[in-house]
């Protein structure tokens, strides 16, 4: 094994809990961290770039890039497809980057299975109403959607048991500190 490899970052929770907002914040502090931009079939939310928050590609070419062992993993939730691209995460880690994947619990699960020294970061609300709280505030889906996410979020909160360590995020720079302690002891443990 590759002794300069980077540490693959998994960082999975109910949508709306501030998993954007903390690896933002992550990626600020650890230098030569990088995000993995997935690949999605949903439409792009107002304000979300092609490319930085993901990769906005059609059902026919994401199921394409199945057939060609293009996903790492991939799974399939409201009804739309993410998946994340093989080939960055694979050049990166081999260049010693730390790399942050933002996935769901079932990709997860994925990642644990071919990557058993990744580290599976779970984050969750300090309490359903401000989970509830948070995605109204975000105001990217309507009413139905956010009901569709609440019902998600029980799911993949019921899967934290399978992560090393779960993260509450009640106040962010508390959260982010955790993470980096986190990382800290990983390395430690690892060198
Ligand atoms: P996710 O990526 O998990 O769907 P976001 O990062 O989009 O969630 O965060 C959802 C909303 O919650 C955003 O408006 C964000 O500013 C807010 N938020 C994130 N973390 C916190 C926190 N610790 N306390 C209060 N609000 C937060
Ligand atoms: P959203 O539509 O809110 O951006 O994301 C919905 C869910 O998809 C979140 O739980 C997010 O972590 C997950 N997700 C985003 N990218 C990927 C990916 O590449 N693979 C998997 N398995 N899940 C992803």
């Amino acid at each position: 094994m590759n002794n300069n490899k980077g540490t693959l970052i998994v960082i999975s929770g109910p949508s709306g809990v501030g998993k954007g907002t903390v690896v933002d914040m992550l990626l600020k502090r650890l230098p030569g961290a990088v995000l993995s931009v997935s690949c999605t079939t949903r439409a792009p939310r107002e304000g979300e770039k092609n490319g930085k928050s993901y990769f906005f590609i059609s059902k026919e070419t994401f199921l394409k890039m199945i057939d060609e062992g293009g996903f790492l993993e991939y799974s399939n939730h409201f009804e739309n497809y993410y998946g994340t691209p093989r080939f960055f995460v694979e050049q990166k880690l081999a260049e010693g980057c730390d790399v942050i994947l933002e996935i769901d619990v079932d990709g997860a699960k994925h990642i644990r299975d071919a990557f058993p020294d990744a580290l599976l970061l779970m984050i969750t609300p300090p309490s359903r109403e401000e989970l509830v709280r948070r995605l109204r505030l975000r105001g990217t889906e309507d009413e139905v959607l956010i009901e569709k996410r609440l019902q998600r979020a029980d799911y993949e909160m019921s899967r934290s048991q399978f992560y090393d360590y779960t993260v509450i995020n009640d106040d962010l720079e508390q959260t982010v500190e955790n993470i980096l302690k986190i990382l800290e002891n990983r390395r430690k443990q690892t060198k």
